[in-house]
């Protein structure tokens, strides 16, 4: 049994089998083996051998149909190679040496044929190194299970476990399938950390090196609600956790029965409480929860699937559905296309950005692609005559760059007054307040918006020069930090002066222990995953707007993260119990 700590990234217990999902450039595993697990070691070696040299023979069959003879020649040698008794012998021996795991064994072995090859000065055996390391990629990735199957082909119900994840991975998997995420990445508002939440499936993040040790097939644990993952478990961990499932299911059922409660405080203030979504179809799901509507549809991910670009009537189609269901239910906001940073485009020409997250991403990289950002905005304005739409502009970092934005929305809608295409004439616009620079000129950008929604993904990410997805800083990404919640703070009253409503759509919304103090400072609406909106209506329900005003003026004095988050939790545990599992 292996036991790793990491960072519980969406909550819940699930125990199931790994799915060892690698990418071609992960580190082989290396574990010992017993002196008895040899001949299934070599057995496992023997059959992923012969299913290359069947892939091999489909490949050669293609090649000699379009008469790619050279090609056909390289693969000869391939199999060749396969054949080779020599080779199959050395492995046969180094695995009775190192007593280690196949993978790693095979590895050890080309190296060392490599190394002797190259010795040889003859520039023939030195080419034929290609090939070797080739074929011995398509052995391992037999040996791994890591055929080029995708997470959306996945048949059997699995944990992924993985070294990171793409989002257009997350996005296009298929979810009745994957039951857990486990990954050696990932901090807390990472994009494989969203979308798990979204999609109510347990994920633990952060584990660094936990494809070093799990083999597919593997038992293991996942314990999203203290981020711990338990590999091969024990008999009594084995039951201990099943009950543990089973209890936190209750609580799930428990909670849920809160969905059809409204969200007042125990002095009668009615709180605003909204849905993030990251794909039209999780509407639904939205509305189990009785949720006020869409606070934060993050578009991009209509574009992040493995189809690439959407065409106008796409989004349109899209637009218009989730704007229709949920019409009479608090409305949608739409931010527009926020690629770039860690939400990569796929097949889309990518910049050398050194450092992405500073660079070409959001309403940065609308700007410049004005071809694509038009499409975008046409289906927006042409969907937001089906109901209730707000747009919103990610990442903006100062006034010209807003104004840039608001004129091409102009532009975009005498555009379609001239073809005669109607929109809603009165279509409210708001911004995402990410940027500490956008934040600390709050006051001017108010004056030209309707709403402000805050992200705090990113803004704690630029605030405190953390970067959200790297598991190896997480300990400083911090919400509580006193530099965030005085630019919190300081947002939210700007914005009332100006006379417009603050949201957040940041994971910060949806936490119950940040809700309270995010009520006190008077945020007028919550964004969050659907699923942790009973959660977080919960603890709203059981406090008053009065306490939480207190509690905001005492922490607002304090010097530092962990002094506020210690008399946060304690303010918390003297009203409820458990509420931080
Ligand atoms: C945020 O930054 O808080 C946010 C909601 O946007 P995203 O997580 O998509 O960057
Ligand atoms: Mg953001």
């Amino acid at each position: 049994m292996k036991i790793f700590n990491g960072i519980s990234a969406s909550s819940g217990i699930v125990i199931g089998k790994v799915f060892l999902y690698l990418d071609d450039n992960l580190k082989v595993p290396k574990y010992s083996i017993e002196q008895e697990a040899i001949e299934s070691e070599m057995a496992r070696f023997h059959l992923a051998v012969e299913k290359v040299a069947e892939d091999l023979k489909v490949i050669q069959l293609q090649s000699s149909n379009m008469r790619m003879e050279e090609e056909s020649r390289f693969l000869d040698s391939h199999m060749l190679m396969l054949s080779d008794p020599e080779f199959i012998n050395q492995i046969k021996i180094n695995l009775g040496n190192y007593k280690r795991n196949i993978e790693w064994v095979l590895l050890m072995t080309v190296k060392h044929l490599i190394r002797t090859l190259k010795k040889a000065e003859s520039p023939y055996l030195v080419e034929r190194t290609v090939d070797i390391y080739d074929v011995t990629q398509r052995i391992h990735r037999h040996l791994m299970f890591n055929e080029k199957i995708s997470l959306a082909a996945i048949e059997n119900e699995v944990i992924v476990v993985t070294h990171n994840l793409m989002p257009s991975d997350t996005a296009s998997m298929n979810r009745n399938m994957v039951k857990g995420i486990v990954m050696n990445a990932g901090g807390k508002t990472s994009h494989t950390a969203i979308l798990a939440r979204s999609f109510g499936i347990p994920s633990v993040l952060g584990l660094t090196n936990i494809t070093d040790k799990a083999r597919s097939g593997d038992i293991i644990i996942v314990d999203g609600n203290t981020g711990t993952a338990i590999l091969d478990p024990d008999e009594d961990t084995l039951a201990k956790y099943k009950k543990r499932a089973q209890k936190w299911l209750l609580h799930v059922e428990q909670l849920n029965k809160l969905d059809k409660l409204s969200s007042v405080t125990i002095d009668g203030q009615r709180v605003i409480l909204r849905a993030n979504i990251e794909l039209p179809e999780e509407v639904e799901q939205v509305l189990s929860h009785g949720a006020d509507g869409i606070g934060l549809f993050r578009s991009e991910f209509l574009f992040l699937k493995p189809s690439g670009f959407s065409s106008e009537e796409d989004q349109y189609n899209a637009y218009t559905y989730v704007i229709k269901k949920v019409k009479d239910n608090g409305g949608v906001t739409i931010r527009t296309l926020d690629v770039g940073g860690d939400k990569i485009i796929p097949d889309f020409e990518t910049t050398d950005d050194k450092n992405p997250l500073l660079g070409w991403r959001a309403i940065r990289f609308c700007l410049d692609r004005k071809d694509i950002f038009k499409v975008q905005m046409r289906a927006l304005l042409r969907a937001s005559v089906h109901g209730d739409l707000r747009i919103m502009f990610p990442m903006i970092s100062g006034v010209e760059e807003l104004e840039d934005a608001l004129a091409f929305l102009e532009e975009t809608k005498q555009e379609l007054r001239d073809e005669g295409i109607s929109f809603d004439e009165n279509i409210r616009i708001g911004i995402m307040i990410e940027v500490p620079s956008a934040a600390l000129t709050c006051d001017i950008l108010a004056k030209k918006v309707d709403f402000f929604s805050i992200g705090t993904n990113d803004l704690v990410q630029y605030t405190i020069a953390v970067d959200r997805g790297n598991e190896n800083i997480a300990y400083l990404y911090k919400y509580f930090h006193p530099a965030v919640l005085r630019l919190l703070k300081m947002v939210i009253d700007n914005a009332h002066s100006a006379g417009i409503p603050v949201a957040m759509c940041g994971e910060m919304a949806g936490d119950p222990l940040a809700s309270v103090v995010l009520l006190g400072m008077g945020l007028d609406s919550f964004s969050m995953s659907s699923g942790v909106i009973p959660a977080v209506k919960e603890v709203l329900r059981s406090v008053s707007l009065n306490e939480a005003e207190e509690l905001v003026e005492k922490i607002m004095q304090m010097s530092s993260t962990q002094l506020i988050e210690n008399y946060v939790s304690e303010w918390m545990n003297e009203r409820f119990d458990n509420i931080t599992e």
